[in-house]
């Protein structure tokens, strides 16, 4: 049994992770099953009936998630954005307003935007940074303020507790979207949110081999819909993707020091290099939101963007590196590189939440640092 003083990685191997009951197996078996044996109508085993509404292995994780952020209830999803389009539901309704950051994940910002606004639910991006813009951008029909902290891919950080001492004296839910950060080095439901949405596709399954959300919350009324709605909506995680997403996240600790070593070198290298223009990362005491880093959150993280003064110069780099990866996605053992304008943060080309065009980001792994910073080295020449 967890104790709460368990430590997080204690937590990440033992929560909900208690041997087999059948077997002793150490490891949650995948229970790849889609129905159970009733002993007699209505007698359910253990309250499993239907894998859409419980699976022992979804169960696991979502204890799990549950214990690490700290809060009493976890949900899982089939992926981040279903969590999200699931939270959406339960907490808006037609004529109603939700408050976002301006540099909002692309899919998040088109969801509400473009999803949510044929459904009567109106969308307002600012920034996150400035309070007063928050507060003006409240009106009586705001049932949520939706925040990034790190924010994608502009490393922008949010002061949590001072956002939610904000939106709760107007009676709005905060939810904030932990997927940069982790549990392990940002946990906000202790900082006073309400909600915290995570794509577990990133850091928290960590090995990019599997798609996933969740929710992790303390309110019991909000959790017991959200449940609900899990099973009526159905947009839930397989046995098998819930145990890969879990067995990624008994690492999550070790992986998340070794990201947080390797971004630390690389932003000081490229923060000197003749190049680069500007970085954004906010273990650097020149990045604006610093302190605020500092005071809420354990280390900076993996993900670290910069520019380069030109789109062209921008692209060249992108196709010269080695170890850093071409691709989409972020938070797995392997180094990536992309180009937001034309790669993640297309879809909001064009609006207010639109990103520069010579910037690059990199999610930088857990590999030697000293080849990752050779290979950026020897993309950015000169
Ligand atoms: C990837 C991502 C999402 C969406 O999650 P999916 O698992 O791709 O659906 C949401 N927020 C952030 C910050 C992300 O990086």
């Amino acid at each position: 049994m967890n104790r709460p003083e368990d430590g997080f990685e204690t937590l990440a191997i033992h929560a909900g992770q208690e041997p087999d009951p059948l077997t002793g197996a150490v490891v949650p078996p995948i229970y790849q099953v889609s129905t159970y044996a009733q002993d007699g109508v209505g007698g359910l085993r253990n309250g499993y009936e239907y894998s859409r509404s419980a699976n022992p292995t979804r169960t696991a994780l979502q204890e799990c998630l549950a214990a690490l952020e700290g809060g009493a209830h976890g949900l899982a999803f089939a992926s981040g954005l279903a969590a999200e389009d699931t939270l959406l539901r339960a907490v808006l309704a037609p004529g109603g307003h939700l408050i976002c950051g301006d540099d909002a994940y692309g899919g998040s910002y088109r969801l509400f935007s473009r999803v949510y606004d044929s459904w009567g639910v109106s969308t307002t991006a600012v920034s996150m940074h400035d309070l007063a813009a928050v507060r003006a951008a409240i009106r009586p029909e705001t049932k949520l303020i939706w925040c990034e902290t790190p924010s994608n891919p502009m490393l922008g950080i949010t002061d949590i507790a001072a956002l939610a001492q904000l939106a709760h004296e107007a009676g709005i839910l905060l939810v904030i979207d932990n997927t940069f950060a982790s549990p392990y080095l940002q946990q906000p439901l202790a900082l006073g949110a309400d909600v915290v949405v995570h794509s577990t596709t990133k850091y928290v399954g960590g090995h990019s081999d599997v798609v996933g959300g969740a929710l992790v919350l303390n309110d019991a009324e909000l959790a017991e819909r959200l449940t609900f709605l899990q099973n009526a909506m159905g947009a839930v995680p397989g046995p098998m993707d819930s145990w890969l997403t879990l067995r990624g996240v008994k690492t999550l600790a070790v992986r998340m020091d070794r990201h947080c070593d390797n971004a630390e070198r690389i932003a000081a290298a490229l923060s000197g290099h003749p190049v680069v223009t500007k970085v954004h990362y906010p273990g650097m005491t020149e990045h604006p939101g610093h302190e605020i880093a500092t005071k809420q959150m354990r280390r900076f993280g993996g993900m670290i963007s910069f520019q380069v003064g030109s789109l062209e110069r921008a692209l060249e780099i992108c196709a010269k590196t080695r170890l850093f990866t071409l691709g989409e996605s972020l938070g797995g053992v392997e180094s990536l590189i992309e180009h937001p304008g034309k790669m993640t943060h297309a879809s909001v080309a064009g609006s207010m939440l639109e990103v520069p065009d010579d910037l690059v980001r990199l999610s930088v792994g857990i590999e030697s640092g000293d080849d990752l910073l050779a290979d950026l080295l020897q993309a950015l020449g000169r």
